[in-house]
């Protein structure tokens, strides 16, 4: 069989869907491939952050998925049974998901795989990557069948690598997994535990002999998640997780059915290159944590959004191939935070000795002054995760940074107004009647590709924190690119850069 197809994903997983229904959705023509026979059933991530549901949003998943979810609102931190911390989400500001949402993973990719096909997307299961060539025009892609014996070989221009963490696409390139993996062993129990826990929040409990995170589930269930010592059999995983938190919890938790399980190991790593010519990776297949603070899925989400509007402008030859590059040089810069920040986590879980009172005491001086709620917590929620470059901001727009969501006084939220934006936006915000937005936009209102936002409201500027008439771009990922008083320079010039036209040998094939 051979298929030609714009962009090749390999890997029908949650990062590889997001991906494709951007593509889609940019009009690229998407092919989506996937090893399994079909959807996996594995209990995986639970966790998802507002930045991801945004993300989610902008694909048409977002609804369905915070209905199906579970809304968690706090988290507690305890050492040797005794509360330490206690964090609330409803502090997050700028987001109209101020809160963590619980929904099993292959809850999440049914919700985007309905929506990869709803625009127009086929998903080829029992196709299994084996290998690639490139050449200046495109990549030779060899499959295999489900029982190994069927091969064919396929063509696309670009091929993206959303194959997790043991990807094959990523070996193919030969590009280094650097980093190392942890010697403990984890295990988990999603099911119906009876416990007076609060069923809205997570709990975290460090002992010397392990950790137990325990994190509500929709219908009432709960994950409880355990960490053993790196040799401790685990042949049976419920009972081993049910001894572990009824020794480690200072309440009661006890299983009352049988739970979904899952035993693991955990890693940190990160590829030393997303994008090898026209070969690219994201999500698990260019970098893995750990579960601490549920940041993979919500990473690899990103990742693609991020990656869709730039490979789609590459796809039509309004790009050049360098937006590739910036893309790699931001998401590794993210993945890289992420990696140290659950490193971080991690560790503080699986301390011994001298180092947990370190750590106890930390923990009590950060909650006390607040700055769990400032600053661990947004950045946990990837909020304040702002890409390298000019640090230039006003008031809470910082190039590089996420647009804050804030709520329109006629109803609705400022990021609504971006959704339907095809690419860039430039976003006005000026006082009730003032002239300026005029000036400044007349010139960009008629220009294909940018779409002019005008927002007359002193709620949202104070939102915001800005005290002038200020304009923004607006990435079609949400980013704020540049900013600018109303009339600035700045603006215009990014403007201008990112429409001049596209040097014809770089452009595609
Ligand atoms: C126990 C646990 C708890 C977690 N909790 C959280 C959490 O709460 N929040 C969070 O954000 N993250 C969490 N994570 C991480 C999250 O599960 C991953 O980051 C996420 O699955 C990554 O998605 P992906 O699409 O990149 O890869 P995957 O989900 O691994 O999907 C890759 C897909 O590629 C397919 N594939 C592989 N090889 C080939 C091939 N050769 N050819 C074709 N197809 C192929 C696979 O079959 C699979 O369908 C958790 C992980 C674990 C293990």
């Amino acid at each position: 069989m051979i298929r030609s197809s714009d962009v090749l994903i390999v890997g029908a997983g949650p990062v590889g869907l997001t991906l494709g229904a951007e593509l889609l959705r940019r009009g690229v023509a998407v092919r989506l491939v996937e090893k399994a026979d079909r959807p996996h059933p594995h209990a995986k991530a639970i966790i998802m952050w507002p930045r991801a549901l945004e993300a989610l949003a902008r694909i048409g998943a977002a609804e369905e998925v915070v209905a199906r979810g579970h809304v968690i609102r706090a988290q507690n931190y305890s050492s040797g049974g005794r509360r330490l911390a206690r964090t609330r989400f409803d502090g997050l500001t700028g987001t109209r998901h101020p809160y963590a949402l619980s929904l099993p993973q292959e809850q999440t990719e049914a919700v985007l795989r309905e929506r990869f096909l709803a625009l127009g997307g086929e998903i080829e299961f029992g196709a299994r990557f084996g290998g690639l060539r490139q050449d200046g025009g495109g990549v030779q892609v060899e499959f295999s069948g489900m029982d190994g014996a069927e091969r064919w070989e396929s063509r696309c221009r670009w091929l993206v690598g959303c194959d997790g963490a043991h990807s094959a696409v990523r070996r193919a390139l030969g590009v280094p997994f650097t980093g190392a993996s942890y010697p403990q062993q984890f295990l988990l129990a999603d099911g119906p535990w009876e416990t007076p826990l609060g069923h809205d929040e997570a709990h975290y409990y460090m002992t010397p002999s392990g950790v137990v995170v325990i994190v509500g589930l929709p219908a009432g269930q709960y994950r409880v998640f355990v960490s053993v010592a790196p040799d401790a059999p685990v042949d049976d995983p419920v009972r081993t997780v049910q001894e572990a938190a009824s020794e480690r919890v200072p309440v009661p938790v006890h299983l009352l059915g049988s739970p979904r399980t899952g035993v693991f190991r955990v890693h940190r790593r990160a590829a030393e290159r997303f994008r090898e010519g026209r070969v690219l990776l994201a999500g698990d297949a260019a970098h893995i944590h750990s579960p601490a603070g549920g940041q993979g899925l919500n990473t690899g989400i990103e990742d693609a959004s991020s990656l869709a509007w730039r490979l789609a402008g590459v796809v039509h030859e309004a790009r050049p191939e360098s937006v590739l590059d910036e893309w790699e040089r931001e998401r590794r810069h993210v993945a890289l935070s992420v990696v140290r920040d659950t490193d971080r986590q991690t560790r503080l879980w699986t301390m011994r000795g001298w180092r947990c009172r370190v750590r106890d005491a930390a923990l009590h001086v950060a909650q006390a002054t607040g700055v769990l709620d400032r600053t661990v917590v947004p950045r946990q929620a990837q909020l304040t995760l702002a890409y390298p470059g000019p640090r230039r901001r006003i008031g809470r727009l910082a190039v590089g940074g996420r647009l804050p969501d804030v709520p329109l006084p006629q109803g609705g939220w400022l990021h609504d107004l971006l959704r339907a934006a095809p690419d860039v936006c430039l976003v006005l915000f000026a006082r009730p009647g003032s002239p300026g937005p005029d000036l400044a936009a007349g010139r960009w209102r008629t220009v294909p590709g940018v779409d002019v936002v005008q927002v007359e409201s002193e709620a949202v500027r104070a939102a915001l924190g800005l005290r002038g008439e200020v304009s923004a771009v607006v990435r079609p990922d949400g980013v704020v690119a540049e900013v600018d008083e109303i009339g600035g320079r700045r603006v215009t010039a990014w403007l201008e850069r990112y429409l001049s036209p596209v040097p014809a040998a770089r452009g595609g094939e």
